[in-house]
């Protein structure tokens, strides 16, 4: 599926928003690439990012995610956005009731701020699988 060449494909990209941590950055790439059709994942990342888009939306942490998915959106011409949350995060060490939780006010957030996008949220277990558990309603 990728492409031998590496100029940006407009509408072969898609935007992740995961965690730093390393467990869990190639199980949501394939997801991603595999979900959306894509070659290639623009990935923000940020310790605990769903709770900078839950919780905490008025953090720096916040507004530089944003500033990043603009530039997917508009640069890339991403039009499919994954936020991802995990078992075992350091960077926001909630339970996972709570998590999906954030989660799902994470995807409606997203929703909101980029609507010609889909929005998908991915949870990854302890098994280090990533599946998308809140699919796109578009
Ligand atoms: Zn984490």
């Amino acid at each position: 599926m990728a492409r031998k060449s590496l100029t940006p494909q407009m509408e072969n990209f898609a935007t992740a928003l995961n965690c730093m941590d390393g467990r869990v950055q190639l199980p949501v790439i394939e997801v991603v690439r595999s979900f959306f059709g894509v070659s290639y994942v623009d990935n923000i990342t940020e310790a605990g990012i769903v709770k900078y888009l839950s919780d905490e939306i008025g953090s720096i942490q916040t507004k530089s995610v944003l500033a990043s998915i603009e530039i997917s959106v508009s640069k890339h011409g991403s039009r499919a956005i994954a936020a991802a949350a995990h078992h075992d995060c350091a960077g926001n060490p909630q339970n996972e009731e709570n998590q999906k939780a954030q989660l799902q006010r994470a995807v409606e957030f997203l929703k909101a701020q980029f609507p010609a996008c889909k929005v998908i949220g991915l949870w990854v277990g302890d098994g280090w699988t990533a599946r998308c558990i809140i699919p796109t309603q578009r």
